[in-house]
């Protein structure tokens, strides 16, 4: 048997032309079926189990089209259109639709040039003041971007350079079917823009410019295989030369009533199958392959070709290239793809590759938009709901809340730190629907093979912890479930919380993190909140209301105000102990103990056993942000490094202090960061056993600096959420039991399958948070028992108090209601 593999699809883009010959000979002499195979093959190593589609509303600029071509129904003559162009106001209604329904993308698809064959679209394009259908499609573009935020994705035909160039400030990813390059086609006999020259212009021309391009083949309008295998191979070396082409579609031909094409046979089912495998093969493996899925009843096939994408699948809008084949439902989709064993994620119109790259493949103007909707891997945020763009004004009343409020259309999707609900990821007997248990057994692909290797025990390392990130569908509902186990092995059913309150003694800081809403400069005046410093007495009497409503720790942190020195932390410490003896001091950043220690000029242990004398008995692992030096250069230049933060961590564990590891993530950074954070303090409890706990701090957009300056992405998606804290219980197995769910960012609703997904601690009662509220974080300052119960109950779990460090606490608790 005669494989395929990567191997030779390598040859066959580098190889001499003996070398070539002889793979397109294969290609031809291979059996059906091992060709699938080794397309399939090729896809797996690839892309592992994921399948991806653009969520998309399909915008028909204009019908009208210089050419002819024997299989389209898309082109209409003048006479059938009301309008020659969509005007602006049908544009914006179309895209809000879109926005409304969940989309990603705006598809422009459009005629060729019509204004060159029809007086009525030339006049209509001067009496509007546009000089060609190319600079109308490049307004209608930033006017969508502008008001929905969809992404604009321009399909606009074989264009000159300067067209594509024009067109790349408004669209991130542009397109255009190469379909053949056989010069003689019937079907393409009235249509000057099918010339083959022209196409291959236009696609090296995209590649010049750097435009992120989606091209393809047509099957079965009358060319060869062997025409099919030099039109990929066209596009293959175009793509060598410049590395911009994104995705390929292989189409296959129908023929539609009323076209020159009407009465031919369609392309069989094996000739399609053939062709997309042979696309697979190929095409650099790096290539997305797509296939429509409105074009073939059992469109499940053709993931046994070897495509990886379903493209735009519009909830709304008609394919109007093909209006007699309406796009599946997406549960349908859904239902399909994972009986291939695989998961469904959606999208941008911009493939992840080039959007985690925009400084090369996107125009300066498109960066923030991209990140506004995408994802950590570079994907489509998948929490369901709407995505406006943001718009914020000055809040009249600040004090310790945001310095921003939301105006306009309100996005609907959850957020870190908003009130939307978040979508039921493992099913919840929290929100009504049923606990739906995955069988681990019956997964494949990569994601499968760790959590087996997890259950027989093994510790999962860098690279196993991004994969299991890039989770998707039942995916994460089978890490969420072997999270979930080993919480039920380490720690029992019990959830645990600890009866606090937070003092943020100072919001009056000198470092400039570029995520930070609580700081405030020592001159701000109330447009940005005021700033203040609490004495000594205000802290000490926090401390003692604190004991007398029942608490057993304070967490003391704050700014760090430019005439602090070190003794300025032991004398806070002192002032609660002072106050109440009892209070277990849970306080100072990583970066406020070595800023301390650093302005006294002392040395780290030193400082720190003399804070312990003072009273301090741990300290809280925030400051962390990312451990991954690059990304902090980022978000907190000023700030202590990675080494410096585990190099604090580690003295305070020496000096016999506990701490615990927080992470903030969902800003700027992708997976890869957030396995090296939790590979690097794995590490360190590896070697001191300090800390108490793990704490996964979503990040809160809404008033951040970074995201005012539209420099981050809009915090994490709930799936992300969720995954962070069951990765976390799988990662730091045998090593960390306690993993909390941070309530003020998440929220009761989200808090709730979190708890189901490897979590087993609420933190605590807090009564005065003020960090999340000064990003515009809106659960609530403070939390009772009760209302943990409220959380705890429906899911089935018993509430038990803890400490700081998850003994029982040794006072009588306190009765508190909420
Ligand atoms: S995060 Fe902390 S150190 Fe950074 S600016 Fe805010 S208060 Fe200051």
């Amino acid at each position: 048997m005669k494989q395929l593999g990567r191997a030779l699809a390598i040859q066959l883009h580098s190889g001499p032309r003996r070398v070539q010959l002889s793979i397109h000979q294969r290609l031809l002499e291979t059996p059906l079926d091992q060709l699938l195979t080794d397309a399939r093959t090729v896809r797996d190593r690839q892309f592992g189990s994921r399948v991806t589609y653009s969520p998309k509303v399909f915008i028909p600029l204009t019908m009208l089209c210089r050419d002819k071509c024997g299989y389209c129904t898309f082109a209409q003559p003048p006479a059938r259109l009301e309008n020659p162009y969509l005007s602006a106001d049908q544009v914006l209604a179309i895209a809000k639709q879109g926005a409304k329904s969940g989309c990603h993308e705006a598809l422009f698809t459009l005629g060729e040039r019509p204004e060159l064959r029809y007086d009525v679209a030339a006049e209509w394009l001067k009496a509007n003041g546009f000089d060609s259908t190319v600079h109308y499609l490049h307004d209608m573009a930033a006017l969508v971007l502008k008001e929905t935020g969809l992404l604009p994705h321009a399909n606009a035909g074989a264009l000159y350079k300067d067209e594509l160039a024009m067109l790349r400030s408004v669209s991130p990813s542009q397109g255009m079917m190469i379909e053949s390059l056989r010069d003689d086609l019937d079907c393409h006999r009235g249509a000057p823009d099918k010339v083959p020259q022209r196409r291959l212009d236009t696609l090296e021309w995209a590649g010049e410019l750097k435009i992120p391009f989606t091209t393809g083949i047509l099957v079965g309008i009358g060319e060869t295989r062997e025409d099919r295998i030099n039109a990929l191979e066209a596009i293959a070396t175009s793509h060598a030369r410049h590395g911009h082409v994104q995705e390929v579609i292989v189409q296959n031909f129908l023929p539609k009533p009323r076209t020159g094409m009407q009465h031919e046979a369609p392309c069989p089912q094996d000739e399609y199958l053939w062709s997309i495998a042979a696309a697979r093969i190929i095409l650099p493996p790096s290539i997305h392959l797509q296939a429509p899925p409105n074009l073939s009843d059992d469109f499940g096939i053709l993931l046994d070709a070897g495509i990886d994408d379903w493209g735009g699948v519009s909830p709304i809008t008609a394919d109007h290239v093909n209006p007699e084949r309406p796009w599946p439902a997406l549960d349908k989709l859904r239902v399909v793809t994972e009986a291939r064993g695989k998961a469904l994620a959606p999208r941008l119109t911009i493939y992840p590759e080039f959007a985690i790259n925009p400084t090369v493949w996107v125009d300066e103007a498109l960066h923030f938009p991209i990140q506004d909707r995408s994802d950590a891997e570079g994907l489509g945020r998948d929490d369901p709901g709407q995505v406006w763009p943001e718009k914020v004004t000055a809040a009249d009343v600040v004090l310790d809340g945001a310095e921003v409020v939301l105006i306009g259309h309100r996005s609907t999707q959850w957020y870190s730190g908003a009130n939307n609900p978040p979508p039921s990821l493992i099913g919840s007997q929290h929100d009504g629907t049923p606990f739906d248990e995955v069988d681990v057994d019956t997964l494949r692909g990569p994601i499968a093979e760790i959590l087996h290797g997890v259950r027989l025990g093994q510790r999962i390392n860098e690279a196993e912890i991004v994969t299991l990130f890039s989770a998707r569908g039942k995916e994460v509902r089978a890490i969420a479930r072997v999270a979930d186990d080993l919480r039920k092995q380490v720690v029992g059913d019990a959830i645990t919380w600890v009866h606090n309150r937070n003092i943020n003694y100072t919001n009056v800081c000198t470092f400039k993190c570029k995520f930070c809403g609580f700081s405030k400069g020592p001159l701000s005046l109330n447009l940005r909140g005021t700033p203040y410093l609490l004495t000594l007495d205000d802290i000490a009497n926090r401390a003692r209301e604190a004991w007398d409503l029942g608490a057993t720790e304070v967490t003391l942190q704050g700014g760090i105000h430019p005439d602090f020195d070190g003794d300025y932390y032991i004398d806070v410490t002192r002032a609660v102990k002072n106050a109440v003896p009892e209070m277990h001091v849970h306080g100072f950043t990583a970066l406020e103990v070595t800023e301390g220690a650093k302005r006294l000029g002392e040395p780290l242990y030193n400082y720190i056993m003399r804070l312990k004398e003072a009273g301090l008995a741990s300290l809280p692992g925030t400051a962390a942000e990312i451990l991954d030096d690059d990304i902090r250069a980022i978000l907190c230049p000023d700030k202590i490094n990675t080494e410096e933060w585990l190099e604090c961590h580690q003295v305070a564990h020496e000096a016999g202090l506990r701490s615990n590891i927080t992470i903030m993530f969902g800003s700027v950074e992708h997976p890869n960061s957030w396995a090296k954070h939790i590979v690097r303090t794995r590490a360190l409890q590896a070697q001191t056993g300090g800390f108490t706990e793990f704490v996964g701090l979503p990040f809160v957009h809404m008033a951040s600096p970074i995201y005012l300056q539209h420099k981050s992405r809009r915090g994490p998606t709930f799936r992300e959420t969720l995954l962070m804290h069951a990765i976390a219980r799988i990662a730091y197995m045998g090593l960390i039991d306690n993993i909390q769910v941070s309530w003020t960012k998440i929220g009761p609703i989200g808090a709730a399958q979190l708890l189901q997904a490897g979590c087993n601690d609420m933190g605590g009662t807090l009564m005065n948070e003020n960090i999340s509220r000064a990003a515009g974080a809106s659960h609530g300052q403070g939390m009772t028992e009760d209302a943990f119960r409220a959380i705890t109950e429906p899911i089935g779990r018993s509430l038990l108090q803890r400490d700081t460090t998850y003994g029982r606490p040794d006072r009588e608790p306190a009765i508190l209601s909420s």
